[in-house]
């Protein structure tokens, strides 16, 4: 960073992610998930995948340093940030004064705000997800408030974990994520990054998804989809007359719907088992 400013000296961008971690000492904590973006360039492919967001209102969950936040505020978003580890709120502070009116800092638990309260009723996701609660996060959002408060997610996970969300009936990472994912919306991997695209590396490569929602069918509770797909594959390999025994009114369900009790959960469409919930709910 150029700190004479008197002399005439020319900056040229902002200041580098590594330096501003060095300064603000600070170090990644294993138990947060943290593993930090550094490369501006891959900032602002990650930022552009929801398209425009020019005015519009953007949560993003564990900024850590700022290095997406920023790259958010420059595509012309509003962005409030939910941070769970204060240690970065310094760092914070001063991307929000360079970015007047634009950055909110929220101290707190991704898991436990009230995103309507925050982002209001259109508000877009966009985060590199700390590992352990992607998975809870992406549940919660999809399963609570329908229609959704959000427009879009944009959501880095751990590859593997990607792959089940998209995942095709059929494959073997075809599961109960899939189905609650492609129930109510339309996944895509949009990004696949490389360990090495992390500080930290983290022990596995990963993913950005792109999800918009779709349309849901009436009627169907997200308790009975919930429900059916963790009988269903909590015994994957067995037929769906023995794993879905323990389902009240399933087995009549599915020869309403002349599904054949034989056939195993993952040949199962992310529509059979819709039509299933629907006729359970
Ligand atoms: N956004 C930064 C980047 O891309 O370099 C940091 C991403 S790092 C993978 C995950 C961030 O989420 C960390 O800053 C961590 O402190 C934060 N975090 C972890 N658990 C959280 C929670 N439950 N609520 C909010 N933030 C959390």
């Amino acid at each position: 960073m150029c700190g004479e400013p008197l002399r005439g000296c020319v900056t040229s961008g902002p200041e580098p992610l590594r330096d501003i971690i060095a300064r603000h000492g600070l170090q990644a904590s294993k138990a947060l998930g943290q593993n930090f973006i550094l490369d501006r360039q891959l900032l602002a492919r990650i930022a552009a995948i929801p398209g425009d967001m020019d005015g519009e209102t953007v949560l993003e969950v564990g900024p850590g340093p700022g290095g997406l936040t920023r790259a958010l505020l420059e595509r012309g978003a509003k962005v409030v940030a939910v941070e769970r580890d204060r240690r970065f709120a310094p760092a914070l502070a001063e991307l929000a004064a360079e970015f007047p009116g634009k950055l909110r800092l929220v101290e707190g638990d991704a898991l436990r705000v009230d995103e309507q309260e925050l982002v209001g009723g259109h508000g877009r996701v966009v985060a590199n997800l700390p590992y352990n609660v992607g998975t809870a996060l992406l549940l919660r959002w999809l399963t609570t408030q329908w229609p959704p408060w959000w427009r879009s997610l944009t959501l880095m996970f751990q590859k593997e974990v990607a792959e089940r969300i998209v995942a095709r009936a059929g494959s073997d990472a075809y599961g109960r994520l899939s189905i609650i994912a492609q129930w109510r919306s339309q996944p895509r991997i949009a990004m696949q990054l490389s360990r090495s695209a992390f500080v930290p590396p983290p022990k596995v490569a990963s993913a950005v998804v792109q999800i918009e929602p779709g349309q849901t069918p009436d009627g169907v509770k997200p308790a009975m989809i919930e429900r059916l797909t963790e009988a269903a594959f909590g015994q994957r390999r067995k037929m769906l007359r023995s794993s879905l025994k323990s389902v009240p009114g399933a087995l009549e369900a599915l020869d309403k719907l002349g599904i054949d009790p034989q056939r195993r959960a993952e040949t199962l469409e992310v529509a059979d088992f819709v039509a299933l919930a629907h006729l359970l709910s």
